[in-house]
């Protein structure tokens, strides 16, 4: 007997975006940007957030994306930008860390 394979956390993730998309009216084409965006750029997770107008936190509607450093002395990476355009510069791409003696060019920690 056979069972149906658990589905991914990642393909979890990307079931509930679309989910809650329809439930927030995310524009047309937001979720596909997103989808392309993190096809494009391994690791990072992208999703769209709505205007914020709650005073303290105004944010305009946009892109949202965050990467975890895993190994690195940063812990996570944000990036955010009004379209998706402007977004995918700011997906750079993070190599592995360097636990080597002379240290990690891209956290530039030494451990
Ligand atoms: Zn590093």
């Amino acid at each position: 007997m056979t069972y149906p394979k658990w589905p991914s956390e990642f393909e979890l993730r990307r079931k509930n975006r679309h989910v809650l998309s329809e439930r927030l009216h995310w524009p047309a084409g937001a979720v596909q940007a997103c989808v392309d965006l993190e096809e494009r750029h391994p690791g990072w997770r992208v999703w769209w957030l709505g205007e914020n107008s709650s005073p303290g936190w105004e944010l305009p509607a946009g892109f949202s994306a965050s990467y975890e450093t895993r190994g690195h002395a940063t812990t996570e990476l944000k990036a955010f930008a009004p379209t998706a355009e402007e977004l995918e510069p700011l997906l750079v791409e993070v190599p592995e860390h360097d636990y080597s003696k002379r240290g990690c060019d891209f956290c530039r920690a030494r451990y």
